[in-house]
């Protein structure tokens, strides 16, 4: 029977990057999880891309979110002795002379330099062509799902991993511990993704979860060395394969790929690519995705002991190194939370 700070309950992206802050930090606290049952981070690309949208803007706090995310992945990948991190290019396609020139506006305002500009151009000879392009730098991906995996491996070496469903009913609120598999912890940290929609301690939030599917094509044309940003999203994954993913899905809440999206995506991405494509592995996952596109975070606001980090959405990516820090910082030093991510601005 171990004596612990912190429970983190959920080892998706979010619960390892905050397990591996308080490994960093040297905090005792071990994580619960269900074996990835319903781990979104498995189906996604891990795509870091700093200008997104059709008005081609920088992503919300990307100049400070980045350099955290870097910085984290670069431990993990020494700690794990993996490679995570691929930098690479996004050629960000144009339909018409109107899209051209909405990106160049937006993008020659103060504060874009680096995130823009470059000369590449190596799907001239793969795809359909597109009107224009342009090209977005200081992107990247991260192997999250293959991260998620291998830290898993490294917390059950160390002892430190509980494999079961923990309930949320079963939270003894009047105890100054929870007890769990034998051990006591005297806070929870909930990083339970969309599934936070049924515990009862947070439920009331603004979650919108929206599933998503995600495609491994093998193709028999040379992929370019950078990621398109297109109709739909191409990520090279290896010589001869590419991550394709995206859509919306509201009302079925689950982790199975269904046939529509496939036939869907497929012929958005045969109207884009010149080589022959066959689907290797299908997945689905459903993004914890927040009303108003902001992280949740904080202590509950009668019980204390109870905190949550969620609402990682479509860029849990670059949000979770730097929010989880912020998250670390909040409990151990009593540090303010910022009002944008704060559980008290719903109060
Ligand atoms: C198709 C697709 C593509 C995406 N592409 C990108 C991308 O390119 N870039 C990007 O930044 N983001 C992307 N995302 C979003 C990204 O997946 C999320 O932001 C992020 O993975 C959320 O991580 P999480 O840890 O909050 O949740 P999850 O990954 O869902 O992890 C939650 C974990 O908790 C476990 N769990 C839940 N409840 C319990 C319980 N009661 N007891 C025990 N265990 C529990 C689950 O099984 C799971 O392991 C994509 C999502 C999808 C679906």
């Amino acid at each position: 029977m171990g004596k612990y700070k912190y429970l983190i309950v959920g080892q998706g992206l979010a619960g390892t990057v905050l397990s591996f802050q308080l490994h960093q930090a040297g905090i005792a606290h071990m994580v619960i999880d269900n074996g990835h049952r319903s781990a979104s981070t498995l189906a996604a690309a891990g795509i870091i891309n700093p200008i997104t949208g059709r008005r081609y803007v920088k992503s919300w706090m990307i100049d400070a979110l980045l350099p955290v995310a870097l910085d984290t992945y670069a431990a993990l990948e020494e700690l794990l002795e993996i490679t995570l991190v691929t930098r690479s290019p996004i050629i960000r396609t144009f339909e018409n002379q109107a899209q051209e020139n909405l990106w160049n506006e937006s993008t020659s305002r103060p504060g874009y330099s680096d995130y823009v500009g470059g000369g590449l151009n190596p799907y001239a000879l793969h795809t359909h062509p597109s009107y224009g392009y342009g090209v977005i730098n200081q992107a990247c991906q991260i192997q999250v799902g293959q991260m998620i995996v291998s830290y898993r491996e490294f917390l059950e070496k160390q002892g430190r991993l509980i494999t079961q469903d923990f309930n949320p009913e079963d939270v003894q609120y009047d105890s100054p511990v929870q007890t769990v598999a034998d051990h006591t912890f005297e806070q929870v940290v909930f990083c339970e993704g969309y599934k936070a929609i049924h515990n009862p301690l947070f439920k009331d939030l603004p979650f919108q979860p929206a599933k998503g599917e995600s495609l491994i094509i093998e193709t028999n044309t040379q992929l370019p060395p950078a990621m398109l940003r297109d109709t739909v999203f191409m990520a090279p994954a290896n010589k001869q394969t590419f991550w394709s993913g995206g859509g919306y899905a509201w009302d079925k809440l689950d982790e199975k790929p269904t046939e529509d999206f496939r036939l869907q995506w497929m012929t958005k991405l045969e109207a884009i690519w010149k080589g022959e494509l066959k689907v290797v592995s299908h997945k689905a996952g459903v993004r914890p995705s927040v009303k108003g596109r902001r992280p949740l975070i904080g202590r509950h606001p009668s019980y204390s002991r109870m905190i949550l980090f969620n609402g990682m959405g479509t860029k849990g990516t670059s949000l979770a190194p730097y929010w989880a820090r912020h998250l670390l910082s909040h409990l151990e030093s009593d540090t303010e939370l910022s009002e944008e991510v704060s559980l008290s601005r719903f109060n």
